[in-house]
């Protein structure tokens, strides 16, 4: 008898820390892989961060925090989103939570009941499928196109929209894809929500401070759409800190507070150690924090790199994204293809599969992602590892 329930047989693990726990297994055996699979900063935490970390543990902040963080903290979000944003949120209407996927979860746990719809353009972050089948909601794929740099137009938005549409899920900069609206493309998207009072919208903007070129602009600029917009965000990425496990929700106090009685109820907010050490990271700008804008530059200088080599590689089809550090290029040309040790490639897995084993290379595949047609390289390693990553995928390929 399988004592399982069906909420988790439903569920997939999530593809990109499958791939990454089986590229570290495979380095545990001794094999030299390179792991451009996991979406994380390979750069170390700014020192005054963690030096506010060791403070605060000197300094006893050992106890429980409040549940939706320490006041100082959600003042200091909301003094970020003034002055990088130029939004007006109160501390009460800031959720911290236990990173940004925590943060999202409280949201579809508060907002989707079972049957409502969910649209969500694809490509997506893995995690945003299974959050929609954790509330019981129905997602509603809409394909943002490699032409269209796999962006959504706003006629296929309104398209997808009906009376039993409850979320949309909006991610710019993007993960897998790593584009970026530009605020012109963000109003138009802008407009159509106006006319669909019922939709409201997580725009996930982890990714805000890495951007090469191109300003990102939070949807929730749009006064009209406002106060049915939830962003969502946090000092994973920006900040180097992925393993301290914070994000936060800003939205509606309604929603607010929903997200606090779920998390009242599930972590109890997150580290009190963590909290302090986001406390000091907010409170300096991207601009004001040296280690973090060498962090962009160095970013922007391996997309340029990463993204004329993957251009060279018969197959492969590459838009040059404007931010995060992925790109997506599609290789379903390479589909039906019979590589030189006798392996036919069928699908997006079955490459990822064979490169991991002949070039020793982990990436995801983009079926996770929502879009079989393409493979994601997180560029967040040396330049040498991702020179030698596509020798070796050439040669494997050749
Ligand atoms: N949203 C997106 C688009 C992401 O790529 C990630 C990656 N981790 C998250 C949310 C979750 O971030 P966190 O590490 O803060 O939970
Ligand atoms: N978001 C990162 C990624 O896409 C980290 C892994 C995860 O949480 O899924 O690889």
């Amino acid at each position: 008898m399988n004592p399982l329930s069906d909420r988790v047989k439903y569920l997939t693990e999530s593809a990109t820390l499958a791939m990454t726990r089986l590229s570290r297994e495979l380095t545990a055996q001794g094999l030299d892989v390179i792991n451009l699979s996991i979406g994380e900063p390979d750069f170390d935490t700014p020192t005054f961060v963690k030096e506010a970390a060791k403070k605060a543990i000197d300094d006893n902040w050992t106890h429980y925090p409040p549940v939706p963080g320490y006041a100082d903290l959600r003042e200091a979000v909301s003094l970020k989103l003034k002055r990088d944003n130029n939004l007006d949120y109160t501390p009460e209407q800031i959720v911290v939570s236990t990173g940004a996927k925590q943060a999202l979860t409280n949201v579809m746990l508060s907002l989707v009941n079972p049957g409502e719809e969910v649209i969500v353009p694809t490509p997506f972050w893995v995690s945003y499928s299974e959050l929609i089948k954790l509330a019981e909601g129905k997602a509603v794929y809409i394909n943002a196109s490699l032409e269209n740099r796999f962006k959504i137009t706003p006629q296929q938005l309104e398209e997808a929209i009906t009376e039993k549409t409850k979320l949309v899920m909006f991610n710019s900069p993007n993960n897998p894809t790593g584009s970026v609206y530009s605020r012109e493309e963000l109003e138009e998207i802008a407009k159509v929500l106006e006319r669909h009072p019922h939709v409201y919208v997580i725009a996930d903007e982890i990714y805000e401070y890495i951007t090469f070129g191109i300003a990102h602009y939070s949807l929730a600029t749009f006064s009209s759409i406002k106060d049915r917009i939830i962003i969502i965000n946090g000092v994973s990425k920006g900040y180097a800190m992925t393993g301290w496990r914070l994000g936060y929700s800003v939205s509606s106090l309604e929603i607010a507070k929903a997200c606090n009685k779920i998390q009242g109820q599930i972590t109890s907010g997150t580290c009190s150690i963590t909290q302090r050490a986001a406390l000091a990271a907010l409170l300096k700008g991207p601009n004001e924090n040296p280690e973090l804008v060498s962090m962009v530059e160095i970013f922007r200088k391996r997309r340029d790199l990463l993204g004329s080599l993957l251009k060279e590689i018969p197959g492969f089809k590459v838009d040059i994204p404007d931010g995060a550090f992925y790109i997506f290029p599609d290789i379903s040309e390479l589909f039906g293809k019979t590589m030189a040790n006798g392996t036919v490639i069928n699908n997006d897995d079955e490459l990822c599969m064979y490169l991991l084993k002949e070039a020793q290379v982990a990436l995801v595949s983009g079926s996770s992602f929502g879009n079989p047609k393409c493979i994601r390289f997180s560029y967040a390693t040396s330049d040498e590892r991702l020179m030698e990553a596509v020798k070796r995928i050439k040669k494997a390929l050749a």
